[in-house]
């Protein structure tokens, strides 16, 4: 078996907004691959950017070099979306990968040292205000956690500014935030992140993004809000190998890029060629598309290693069967809901539920002892100490304007 990947850790993508805030580390929540797969001795790593596959010949096709396979699996995930909008993410960043999160971070920590610094109003206002964009989980965590940022972390460090002050705003352009959820528990959220200090901005679409604010449109009316920091959170499509296999395979690809297979999440016509997690579409029993879950990739990752065991001795499995083991979503301290089946669950026994999944669900104990040593030490300080303005972060530091 070979590992193709990259990258040499795995992500736990769902605590990547607190590395992008400051309570985290980013090795806090990656780890190794080939330490991960240490003790099986058929398992081979190999870093490399996979980019095409030869279905005649199977091989999976490397940016520098070839792989032959008999059976192959692709989970190479999604990427951000900004609907044909690329040029906004130069101005908008979105959360998918490391980078990502330290270059948030950058841009966050160097908005509070600029606004303390410059002696211009309407200039600091703008550098107080954060505009979050999509209101799923991920903006959600975002918005929550910038508003405790600025009015429980900050406030005794700085000495000009009233970081408390600052304005975070989360727009959606539906008519409520996490949709997923029941409404009673989207209100919930409202509540919470109003509680917080955020305001939420539902039924607004962004019209255009730039180096020094957002043009929000609500209706028939715009208007244009001064910021300079804008977050994306707003969309994904599949990972950019899914196209090449699409075409190499005749397979269809969705709007949102992901690639569509059968209840045994093969390509049709190509039992031999896997795609599982967010690069699938998979339809579930009311023919909806699975979410872009963990849950979802987990599960479909352990049936395909039974169905190929299967194979091998000729045996049959019945198709994939999705179970839902529920949603969470986290506002802030105290402050998160649950959705499990029929049962429905906020505030601080939600959050308490969201910090133990989330704590398990860190691939090595390593990570969770050092993951609950910072928590902890948030909980108790409100201090987040991993919040670092690096080099390769944030705008005003690449061009030196904060030193
Ligand atoms: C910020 C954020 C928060 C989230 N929060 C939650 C949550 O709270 N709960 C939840 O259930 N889900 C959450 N998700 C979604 C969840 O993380 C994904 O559904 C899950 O990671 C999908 O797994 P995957 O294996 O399909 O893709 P990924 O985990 O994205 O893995 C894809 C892998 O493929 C590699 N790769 C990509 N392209 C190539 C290539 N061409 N060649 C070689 N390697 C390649 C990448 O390096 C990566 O290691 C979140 C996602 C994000 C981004």
């Amino acid at each position: 078996m070979t590992l193709v990947d990259r990258r040499n850790f795995h992500l736990f993508q769902p605590l990547l907004y607190q590395v992008a805030t400051g309570t985290l580390s980013p090795a806090n929540i990656a780890a190794p691959l080939r330490n991960l797969v240490k003790r099986q001795a058929n398992v081979r790593v190999l870093l490399a950017d996979a980019i095409d596959v030869d279905v005649g010949r199977r091989v999976l096709r490397l940016l520098d070099g070839e792989l032959a396979y008999d059976t192959l699996i692709l989970a190479a995930g999604a990427r951000s979306h900004y609907f044909g909008h690329a040029g906004w993410a130069m101005h908008a960043p979105s959360l998918k990968c490391i980078e990502d999160a330290t270059d948030i971070r950058g841009r966050i920590f160097a908005a509070f040292e600029k606004a303390e610094r410059t002696e211009d109003a309407t200039q600091r206002a703008a550098l107080l205000t954060f505009v979050v964009v999509g209101a799923g989980p991920t903006g959600v965590e975002l918005a929550g956690a910038l508003a405790e940022i600025a009015r429980h972390t900050l406030p005794r460090e700085f000495r000009r500014i009233d970081t408390a002050s600052a304005r975070i705003l989360l727009v959606e352009a539906g008519p409520r935030i996490l949709p997923n959820f029941a409404p009673e528990l989207s209100a919930k959220a409202v509540a919470a992140l109003s509680k917080l200090g955020g305001t939420v901005r539902t039924d607004t679409a962004v019209a255009d993004i730039t180096e020094t604010g957002v043009v929000l449109r609500a209706g028939v009316r715009e208007e244009k809000l001064a910021t300079n920091t804008v977050l994306w959170g707003a969309g994904v499509q599949g990972s950019p190998v899914g196209k090449a296999i699409a075409a190499a395979t005749g397979a269809s690809l969705d709007r949102a890029g992901r690639i569509a297979v059968g209840s045994d999440c093969c390509i049709a016509g190509h039992s031999e060629i896997f795609v599982i997690g967010d690069l699938a579409r998979h339809e579930g029993i009311q023919g909806l598309p699975l979410p872009g879950v963990a849950p979802v990739a987990e599960q479909q990752g352990a049936y395909v290693s039974d169905l190929i065991r299967a194979r091998l001795v000729n045996r049959r499995l019945p198709p994939f069967r999705y179970r839902d083991p529920g949603s969470m979503a986290t506002i802030g301290r105290g402050l998160a809901i649950a959705q499990v089946g029929r049962w429905k669950l906020s505030g601080k026994v939600a959050w308490f539920a969201w910090l133990f999944v989330h704590l398990m669900a860190l691939v090595r104990y390593e990570n969770r002892l050092l993951v609950l040593g910072q928590w902890g030490w948030h909980y108790l300080t409100w201090n987040r100490s991993a919040r670092l303005i690096t080099r390769d972060s944030g705008r005003g530091v690449e061009r030196g304007e904060v030193r």
